[in-house]
């Protein structure tokens, strides 16, 4: 199966090389449905694009794919398994720009945020590789002595696998390398939007030595009765999405009816907090990648950013200055520092946000109506002096605009902070140490970065609390979200 295009004339990117078929059991498939979904490039509006649109009846073929692969690939030894996940990341690090520049074309990013996205979905490859031969159990006396305690981590079976657009490379590698380090096999459903990026995975993975029917991969316009017909198969037992709390919350519905094992990484509504004595210069820094890391389109994007009296003008006006001179363009363009939004209706929801702001008393400091250019831009924006019941301080705004509000007081700010359903990271500025641990074990988060604007790492729990998420990915505990636990109690005399 190849795309429609050729080339695209922006790029010169080869988009003929990059599968569109639905990727099951080894082998491209045009889908049962013979429809097609078109591919936008945001950065043109234009279809660049199409790939094939999966049934239900498709999903159960990749699950029954997965299941039939599934016994033979928990059984393969885990030094193997780790080999060919290592095969994974060295072939990903290989193809890099290639990878980059599909991201750029599907998701609108920038071409320097891309590469960074195909370095870190890499390194879940690495990871999990050298996790892959660590999966060790227990073993103990029962107190009573009679009898001795074994615990295992077994695969916990046919995993699907849910991902959404900002990130079409690292959240499908989160998921699937962990996946397979535990021995389970799966079915990934890609976001409509990025589904190339997918495809162009799974065809490194195989040739990576990834058994057919261990990775499948479809697209569909009909994600609803898809998924939901894959959560209500007895085959599956796992679920690991990542997406809007909206949709995350629907499918927890849909999970309880099998009692699926779930993993979700949800919305985000991150404080960035700075005191009086924060080093400025470090946090203009910081709130540069918190705030424009991915054009602002990722859950980890600071949302809110609550700046202490003495410290806001400054702070304020610094940022605006950075903000206001970034290069906005193609993703693909390499001056670009801020490439379009996902959509139309992203721009149209930004504006929204803005305009809401505005009527209750905020001053647009940079940017704040959208570019009148073809494809979907906003402008990094900055306002200041935003009133707590502003609809932009409870929503997720996923896109390139920083809303500043001033306080007072340590106990003000950590009660802000905290009124929020969300609660995946928070970011804290200081130079005060005891202050900066204080105020992180008080935040209601699953993450925060003390002085840092950027906290991702495969080798660390990522996650929220509340209704940002429940699990974590990356670190040991990613692995053992693919794991049943098995405990066997042994008399041996
Ligand atoms: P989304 O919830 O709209 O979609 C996510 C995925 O779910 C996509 O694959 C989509 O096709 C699918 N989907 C949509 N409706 C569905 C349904 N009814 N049934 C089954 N599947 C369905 O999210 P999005 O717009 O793609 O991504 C943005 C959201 O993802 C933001 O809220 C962001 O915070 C969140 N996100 C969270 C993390 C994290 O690690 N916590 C990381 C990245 C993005």
């Amino acid at each position: 199966m190849t795309t429609m295009h050729k080339t695209t004339p922006q790029t010169g990117f080869d988009l003929a090389a990059v599968p569109t078929g639905l990727f099951i059991g080894g082998t491209w498939r045009p889908g049962s449905t013979g429809q097609r979904i078109d591919v936008i490039d945001p950065s043109t509006g234009a279809a660049i694009a199409a790939v094939a649109d999966a049934s239900v009846e498709d999903a159960m073929v990749a699950v029954q794919a997965a299941t039939d692969a599934g016994t033979g690939w928990a059984a393969t030894a885990p030094r193997k398994r780790s080999e060919i996940l290592r095969r994974c990341f060295e072939l990903m690090v290989e193809r890099k720009d290639m990878l980059a520049q599909l991201i750029s074309l599907e998701n609108g990013k920038a071409l320097s945020d891309a590469q960074g996205e195909v370095a870190y979905a890499a390194e879940f490859f690495r990871w999990f590789a050298e996790e892959a031969v660590r999966l060790n159990g227990e073993i103990s006396t029962a107190p009573s002595g009679a009898n001795k305690i074994i615990v295992q981590h077994q695969p916990i079976g046919v995993a699907v696998l849910v991902t959404p657009w900002n990130f079409p490379a690292a959240m499908a590698t989160r998921k699937i390398a962990p996946a397979l380090a535990a021995g389970c096999t799966c079915v990934l459903k890609p976001a409509t939007e990025t589904p190339l990026t997918a495809y162009a995975l799974a065809a490194l993975f195989a040739e990576a030595g990834v058994p057919d029917g261990v990775v499948n991969v479809i697209t569909t316009g009909r994600s609803g009765p898809v998924v939901s017909a894959m959560l209500h198969d007895p085959r599956v037992r796992k679920l690991s999405f990542t997406g809007s709390t909206e949709v995350g919350r629907r499918l927890l519905h849909e999970a309880a009816d099998t009692v699926i094992s779930c993993s979700m990484e949800l919305g985000g509504n991150a404080p960035f907090i700075v005191f009086d004595d924060a080093d400025l210069d470090a946090a203009i820094e910081g709130a540069m990648i918190a705030k424009m890391r991915n054009g602002g389109e990722a859950c980890t994007a600071a949302n809110r950013f609550y700046v202490q009296g003495g410290i806001a003008e400054a702070f304020s006006q610094r940022l605006a200055e950075r903000m206001g001179a970034m290069q906005v363009g193609p993703g693909y363009e390499a001056a670009t520092q801020c490439g379009p939004l996902i959509n139309q209706g992203a721009v149209d929801r930004i504006a929204g946000l803005i305009d809401d702001a505005s009527s209750r008393g905020a001053k647009v400091l940079t940017g704040g109506r959208p570019l009148d250019r073809q494809g979907f831009y906003f402008p990094p924006t900055v306002i200041a002096g935003v009133a707590g019941d502003a609809t932009i301080m409870q929503e997720e705004i996923f896109g390139p605009v920083a809303a500043i509000a001033t306080f007072a007081s340590e106990d003000e700010v950590i009660a802000a902070a905290n009124a929020t359903e969300y609660g995946l990271i928070a970011y804290v500025y200081t130079r005060d140490l005891a202050r900066g641990l204080r105020v992180s074990e008080r935040l209601e988060s699953g993450m925060v970065g003390l002085n840092r604007g950027i906290v991702s790492d495969p080798a660390a729990p990522f996650g929220g609390v509340k209704q940002s998420g429940l699990g974590r990915e990356g670190a040991h505990h990613g692995i053992l979200e693919f794991c049943e636990t098995k405990y066997i109690a042994v008399s041996w005399g």
